[in-house]
């Protein structure tokens, strides 16, 4: 793939803008360059527009370099700088899977980029072919999600490795809720596909969605791309050094993810037992899809005993289908409490 080629003319010739912090870098000494106060300390200063310190524990953490990292003001930076980076509006195109996360759809149409979807077969998985099919010469781009969001599963990753190999725009994987999933991520393949984009994130596992910080893996070179086009500041030093700090904290992390499962696994069996639900789909994130006789009216009397889950009903191949997250088992209990009042 040829990242001169996918990307559009003007941002290949984009000079980025020069921050008083790109010129020096070093913590050391008296800083009269930025026009900051200086009083009002640490909150007085600029951040690292590169975030160096947090992407190298990154680095350490996924098994990638550096400058295979973007970070972004949640995962939506990072899909909104990629439309902004290689769609031309009004002539390029991206395919997407539906039904999928709804923020490629709206990132699309803020940026006058043409979406084609291609429905996932009743099983919620991938038709590759179907998805080449979609694609012309002005597609650059393919939207996947793996676990997918609102359906819960896995996509099969062989056929993922089959649309990457296949297709030579970008292909995006947005594994947001890999963190939950028994699947390996798709991380490792990185290095070997240039046209291999991964989104993380830290709202879901890490449980900083208030903060505001996704990341973005791919090559060296696309990745050059995005920070060019980037605010130069786009992340503020109270996130980054929040997520420093649950990094060296890793460990309570794993327990959340440890404690949610089991409580997927126990919210599964007694959702299945409800006789209001005919479908309990299959989960590797930490939100179970499941297919009720009336999802409208269980979410109506859910709201009014003020518990808020999400209906999906009027979303394609999800009739009669809500999407429930897994909390707390104080929670759970009392979303499973009301539901079994419902049932009378
Ligand atoms: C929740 C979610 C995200 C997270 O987005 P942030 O902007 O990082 O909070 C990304 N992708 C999918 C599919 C999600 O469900």
């Amino acid at each position: 793939m040829n990242i001169d080629q996918l990307l559009r003319k003007n941002i290949a010739n984009l000079k980025p803008y020069s921050s008083a912090r790109d010129e020096f870098a070093g913590s050391e000494g008296v800083f009269l360059d930025a026009n900051e106060n200086p009083f009002n300390e640490p909150f007085n200063r600029y951040p690292d527009p590169y975030q160096l310190k947090l992407k190298t524990e990154i680095a350490k953490l996924k098994q990638v370099e550096v400058n295979q990292i973007f970070l972004g003001n949640g995962s939506d930076e990072a899909i909104d700088l990629l439309f902004r980076s290689v769609a031309e509006p009004g002539v390029d195109n991206v395919v997407t899977i539906a039904p999928t996360y709804g923020m490629y759809q709206v990132a699309a149409d803020i940026n006058n980029v043409e979406v084609r979807t291609v429905n996932l077969d009743n099983n919620f998985q991938l038709d590759v072919d179907k998805v080449l099919s979609a694609t012309d010469e002005n597609t650059k781009m393919v939207f996947l999600c793996s676990p997918n969001n609102p359906t819960g599963n896995d996509l099969d990753r062989k056929e993922m490795m089959r649309l990457i190999e296949s297709f030579d725009g970008l292909v995006i994987v947005d594994e947001a809720y890999i963190d939950f999933s028994e699947q390996a991520s798709m991380l490792n393949e990185v290095d070997s596909y240039a046209n291999l984009v991964v989104l993380q994130t830290f709202s879901k596992a890490w449980g900083m969605a208030g903060l505001r910080l996704g990341m973005a893996f791919a090559s060296a070179e696309l990745i050059a791309v995005l920070n060019k086009v980037k605010y130069p500041y786009n992340l503020n030093i109270l996130t980054q050094e929040k997520a420093l700090e649950l990094i060296s904290r890793k460990a309570q992390v794993d327990e959340w993810i440890d404690i949610l499962l089991k409580e997927r696994e126990a919210l599964a069996k007694q959702l299945q037992k409800l006789n209001f639900v005919t479908k309990v789909f299959d989960s590797d994130a930490n939100f179970i899809l499941v297919k009720t006789t009336d999802a409208d009216g269980i979410y109506n009397q859910l709201v009014e005993q003020q518990i808020i889950i999400r209906n999906r009903n009027r979303v394609i191949l999800c009739d009669e289908c809500l999407r429930i997250s897994i909390g707390t088992p104080e929670e759970n209990k009392q979303l499973m409490d009301a539901l079994l009042k419902l049932e009378k």
